[in-house]
């Protein structure tokens, strides 16, 4: 096995068991109280219900960035909106 392997056996769908495919996603996550968008993550998706899955070395790559705060800060940012649930709810759903 080469160490720059092109593709990783994901396996089914923990959840329906549907084979699945392999993807570049976008994952998001909180590091140190900012939310944090990662692009072109090479995971396993369900075709089925969208579940996702990134492998060992990937989860780990992707741990690694909590121990990079300063490359989370230089590169660029979006605005996201921030939805108050319950005004939604009270202008919305009991309108
Ligand atoms: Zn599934």
């Amino acid at each position: 096995m080469t160490p720059h392997t092109p593709s990783y056996d994901y396996g089914e769908c923990e959840l329906c068991d549907t084979p699945l495919e392999e993807r570049d996603v976008t994952q998001d996550f909180w590091i140190r109280g900012e939310l944090v968008v990662i692009d072109h993550v090479r995971a396993g998706v369900c075709p089925q219900c969208g579940a996702k899955v990134v492998n060992q070395e990937v989860g780990e790559q992707l741990l690694g960035l909590f121990e990079h705060p300063e490359y989370v800060t230089a590169v660029p940012r979006i605005s996201v909106p921030v939805v108050m649930f319950d005004e939604y709810v009270e202008r919305y759903v009991h309108a």
